[in-house]
């Protein structure tokens, strides 16, 4: 997507270890108007797909996640990466966070991801695909169906994208980044 690449090689920053950092427009401060043209991205994309719950996992996937959400008219679900005392009928996974170097469990409840959902998740980052292995898991366990993932920005370098393809998965990446090697940002033309 033009615009989005045109952003992050704007205002996109590397960092040791092939992380790249958008604070300017996605991870801290937002840019509202480039996440509706994302969203709007994302609906055109799956346009196809029979969609009825958005998933996401917090905290940055929500922003992109409510604008898809808002755009289909259908709700929104975000994992949480902290387990409430309330929480009923918990499903839990283990994700392995390849930026903070530590594992972590998420949560979701299955009052709010059903048998026969059929799941869009929605993320910010498609590195090496552990966010979404324990997206995966949990649709799983829920019994519902994932039918596609949609992420702003993919590390195509950290192959994430290359295992979920292969898996069968209907993935849609909206700027993919080939290297960050010397801190050069190269995006896929
Ligand atoms: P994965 O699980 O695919 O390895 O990494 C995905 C998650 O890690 C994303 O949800 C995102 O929060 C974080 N992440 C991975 N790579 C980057 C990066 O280069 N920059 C930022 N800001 N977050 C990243």
């Amino acid at each position: 997507m033009k615009a989005l690449k045109e952003r992050i090689l704007r205002d996109g920053k590397c960092f040791e270890g092939g992380i790249l950092k958008v604070d300017n427009f996605i991870n801290h401060q937002m840019d509202p108007i480039l996440m509706k043209s994302m969203a709007v991205e994302f609906v055109r994309r799956f346009a196809s797909t029979k969609i009825n719950k958005v998933l996401t996992i917090e905290a940055s996937g929500i922003a992109p996640a409510i604008m898809v959400g808002y755009l289909l008219e259908l709700p929104v679900v975000f994992a949480k990466k902290k387990k409430p005392s309330t929480m009923e009928n918990m499903l839990t996974t283990t994700v392995y966070s390849f930026t903070k170097d530590r594992s972590y469990d998420v949560c979701v409840s299955s009052d709010y991801l059903c048998p026969g959902d059929k799941v869009l998740f929605i993320d910010d980052f498609l590195a090496n695909g552990n966010a979404a292995k324990g997206i995966i898991d949990l649709v799983r366990k829920a019994g519902a169906e994932l039918v596609g993932m949609g992420f702003l920005i993919e590390k195509s370098f950290q192959h994430g994208g290359d295992y979920l393809r292969q898996q069968g998965v209907h993935v849609e990446s909206l700027a993919i980044i080939e290297s960050l090697d010397n801190c050069q940002i190269k995006i896929k033309e």
